[in-house]
């Protein structure tokens, strides 16, 4: 390879994202003299001098490696989606901390959904927003959350342009969109991006920042993303036969998909209804009414206004698509999405019942079924794990393999235990860095690390704090407690829960085994799920629609101690991990003091279980847990069984139907 075909082929490599997950070919990049943490490997490449990429063509096995991948690339994009029967919408996408165009779960949720779509091979497409900004990073300043806003440019992520541009109607006025794709494996991901001269500055900063901004901001944003999104699928000249709205952010697709029925053979709104339905799946995230898009009357019917004109429908029928069940004079998202849609589920089992309970008045409501979240196994998985799985496993692990899994039992605890131990060493290195604490290799290593949202009470270990101090003081089995994660800039109380449990680390009962991680985001998340022992998940029970955090852990051999809720409320077996009992006190102050206890007392007995043997290592009991907590559960938390799940329960038979 001369130096002109090394740097295309880096470059190359770089712009498809399956990167994320082949660790093998990120170690390529991570060897790039300028290479940078924070910095998409596209960018690291394009930063080479002519000279630096004339010594890596002077490597023969880096030569050899990069075409080893390369040629591993343009196999998987032989069958590259050309043509999705399916397209799936989302406002966020989290696939890499390197484009970071995500908060939280629903984000890193539909990262996960694309990889294993595009290692299944399932014809799926999909479309979200480019935010300039991207969401914010988090820094402690005094002991609080402090944000700090970012600006990215699509080139330097190894983005395409499509040379597409969409017009899509805002109240009065026509905005511009541009629409990038970004390769994920085999799955084409279009992201569209406002920031155009021809707009206003105005409509220019309505992809800036996710979930930035007011209500108004918000509607905007979501008007590009489901008009726009629709009319930029069209762009492409696909054709699908479903259109999946991950959550009701992307709910104005079925405006765009109703407007084109209404210029065909529809007579009227309802037949328009009916003649697109077969065409809408719609997945639900939240239990939390307070979760759920809702825009007052007086805001949206300017927006609506100019489809009502053009279908000749009176602005109170067009309103009337997302009837909210509490206030007449609100348009909620949801219902929209439920109104129009043949199938609706929500993301564990539970979540599903809650949902058919809370939806149960709005049209569509009763039906919702579920599919249970699972997370990419590939993307997840430490690569030291995975190369111990690989070899005694068999590769199929990944996909959630149940005969795979079985061999787990095969593995002896040494190979376990010094896996975990070696993932163990960068989280030490992380912890000392952020927050300059020291983590005893020995200690049992208990993580929580989600958006600090108050219904998931990050605080809830601090309500008995003579118990907890009294765990952290142990010196023959000690602990050490983890926490990451960020609030919501307007969020109040959450960001109140931070500086609580930042103020606690730094108390002397704290006994530095207490400590806060800033800057919560996907690399922070995996040197977690790489280094902790347990995985504490304690939300008020039923308001933890799925939860996914937990099963990273799991696949890494973190075991779980949580609230039976989300989708743990239907895996837990009573020996993969524990159950924090839920109380039946009717006083939120109440409950919350009992779980509390409970929680604190099955903590006390963990620690006890790890450090059974007294050897400074992980007991033959614990280790043995940790075998069937994979044997269990490897098989039901990848997103290859989730998305799976969707193809056979809900694509295809939708697709079937039309
Ligand atoms: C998995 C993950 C989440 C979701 O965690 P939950 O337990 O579902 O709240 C959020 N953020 C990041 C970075 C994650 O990796």
């Amino acid at each position: 390879m001369d130096r002109n075909d090394l740097r295309s082929a880096l470059l190359r490599l770089a712009s498809n994202h399956l990167w994320t997950y082949e660790y093998r070919t990120a170690a390529l990049f991570d060897a790039l003299p300028t290479a940078t943490v924070d910095q998409h490997p596209f960018t690291a490449v394009r930063s080479l001098t002519d000279d630096q990429v004339a010594s890596l063509a002077a490597d023969d096995a880096f030569v050899g490696a990069v075409a080893d991948r390369l040629a591993h690339l343009d196999g998987v994009m032989a069958s590259a989606v050309t043509s999705p029967d399916v397209v799936y919408y989302s406002p966020e996408f989290g696939i890499t901390d390197v484009v970071p165009q995500y908060s939280g779960g629903l984000g890193i949720l539909a990262g996960d959904h694309l990889k294993s779509v595009s290692d299944l091979e399932i014809g799926l497409g999909a479309v979200g927003l480019f935010y300039r900004h991207g969401f914010f990073r988090q820094y402690l300043d005094g002991g609080r959350q402090a944000e700090r806003i970012e600006t990215y440019q699509a080139d330097d992520f190894g983005f395409t342009d499509t040379g597409i541009v969409v017009e899509v109607p805002v109240a009065d006025r026509v905005v511009d969109a541009k629409v990038w794709k970004m390769e994920v494996g085999r799955v084409p991901l279009l992201l569209l991006d406002t920031d155009l001269p021809q707009n206003s500055e105005h409509d220019r900063a309505i992809t800036d920042q996710l979930y930035g901004g007011d209500q108004l901001h918000r509607l905007e944003q979501e008007l590009v993303l489901g008009v726009g999104g629709a009319r930029a699928v069209a762009a492409m000249g696909w054709t699908p036969g479903v259109h999946h709205s991950n959550e009701g952010h992307a709910g104005f697709l079925a405006i765009e998909l109703l407007d084109r029925a209404r210029a065909g053979d529809a007579a009227t709104l309802d037949d328009a209804i009916e003649a697109i339905r077969p065409h809408v799946l719609f997945t639900t995230h939240t239990p939390v009414p307070a979760g759920i898009d809702r825009f007052a009357h007086a805001m949206i019917a300017p927006h609506l206004q100019p489809w009502a004109d053009s279908w000749g429908d009176p602005i109170a029928d067009v309103l009337a698509l997302g009837p909210d069940p509490d206030d007449a004079k609100t348009f909620n998202m949801a219902a929209l999405c439920l109104k129009v849609a043949a199938r609706a589920n929500g993301v564990s089992k539970l979540h599903g019942e809650v949902s058919r309970d809370l939806f149960g008045d709005v049209p569509g409501g009763s039906d919702i079924s579920s599919v249970t979240n699972g997370v990419h196994a590939r993307t997840w998985v430490s690569p030291t794990l995975q190369d111990l799985f690989d070899a005694r496993l068999g590769t199929d692990w990944a996909l959630g393999n149940a005969g795979a899994w079985e061999r787990i039992d095969d593995v002896e605890s040494d190979a376990i235990v010094t896996a975990r131990a070696t993932d163990k060493a960068p989280l030490i290195e992380l912890l000392a860095e952020r927050s300059g604490a020291t983590l005893d290799p020995d200690a049992l290593v208990i993580g929580f690390a989600r958006r600090f949202a108050t219904y998931k009470r990050a605080n809830l270990l601090l309500r008995h704090p003579d118990v907890l101090a009294a765990l952290l003081a142990d010196d023959e089995r000690p602990i050490h407690i983890l926490f990451a994660g960020k609030a919501h800039p307007a969020d109040k109380p959450g960001k109140q829960l931070i500086e609580q449990v930042v103020a606690y680390g730094a108390s002397a009962e704290a006994n530095g085994r207490f400590s806060f991680i800033p800057d919560y985001d996907i690399g922070v998340a995996r040197a977690l799920y790489f280094g902790c022992d347990v995985w504490l998940n304690n939300p008020v029970r039923p308001r933890e629609a799925s939860g996914t955090s937990g099963e990273k852990a799991a696949l890494n051999g973190g075991l779980n101690c949580s609230i039976l809720d989300g989708w743990w409320a239907e895996m837990s077996d009573g020996r993969n991990g524990w159950d924090i009992p839920t109380s039946d006190a009717t006083d939120d102050d109440v409950r919350d003091t009992e779980e509390s206890a409970s929680a604190l007392s099955l903590l006390g007995d963990i620690a006890a279980e790890f450090h059974a043997d007294g050897s400074g290592r992980p007991s033959e009991a614990w280790v043995d847990r940790m075998r069937h907590n994979w044997r269990t559960l490897g098989p039901k938390v990848t997103a290859a069984r989730m998305v799976s799940d969707y193809d056979n329960e809900l694509y295809q038979p939708m697709l079937r139907a039309l």
